[in-house]
């Protein structure tokens, strides 16, 4: 299970879920492509509309290993409960649908839905390659709508070094604030990486 840097760091992850706000989804990637800042993407399947329209410009990010695209399950159903093999079912449908889209392995990095698992889940999932289970010590706060003030604080208070900061493409607040985010982690000297570069995993895996 991994919550942060495995090493005294100024790097941090930032690590972006979901996807059903498309306009939300359409500024990170534009954020992305300007600022050359490294985001690792764990978007659901199930918003396979949104996604897939930004494939062609996320395709040449991820071969230069600043975009990397981790599995959050295509249905984003609370997995603890759930017979075993809904759960496989639910995370190889989505691992198939990066492959086809983006064109990686999403192994072995799983971000369970709402963070809930357990020590079955992770046997389960470590059973389909993934034995990498993503959690995080540093949160936008943005699975609910909060306004810009609220969001930046967040970021103030949890954007320092080693961090994994969780955020989600779901709500249009971010929008205005790459700028202030991007100046924050520059202010404070921090290194932005994926969890390949912080973890030295690879895309090779497979
Ligand atoms: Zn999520």
């Amino acid at each position: 299970m991994v919550f942060g840097a495995p090493a005294p760091t100024r790097q941090i992850a930032i690590t972006i879920d979901d996807g059903y706000s498309p306009e939300t989804v359409a500024g990170y990637v534009e954020f992305a492509q300007r600022s050359g800042i490294p985001i690792t993407f764990s978007p659901n399947g199930a918003y396979r509309e949104i996604w897939d329209r930004h494939a062609d410009a996320l395709r040449p990010l991820i071969e230069a290993g600043q975009v990397q695209i981790g599995n959050h399950t295509w249905t984003h159903l609370n997995l603890l409960g759930r017979a075993d093999d809904a759960i496989r079912a639910d995370i190889e449908r989505n691992e198939e649908w990066i492959n086809k889209t983006f064109g990686i392995t999403s192994r072995p990095w799983f971000r369970p839905p709402y963070g809930s698992h357990n020590a079955h889940v992770d046997a389960v999932v470590a059973g389909l390659g993934f034995t990498k289970v993503l959690i995080w010590n540093g949160s936008f706060g943005d699975s609910t709508v909060l306004s810009p003030g609220q969001l930046m604080d967040l970021a103030r208070r949890y954007l320092q070094p080693g961090t994994i900061m969780l955020g989600h493409a779901n709500h249009q607040t971010v929008l205005g604030l790459f700028d202030q985010i991007q100046q924050l982690i520059t202010e404070r000297r921090l290194e932005p990486v994926t969890l390949d570069t912080m973890f030295r995993t690879s895309r090779a895996v497979g």
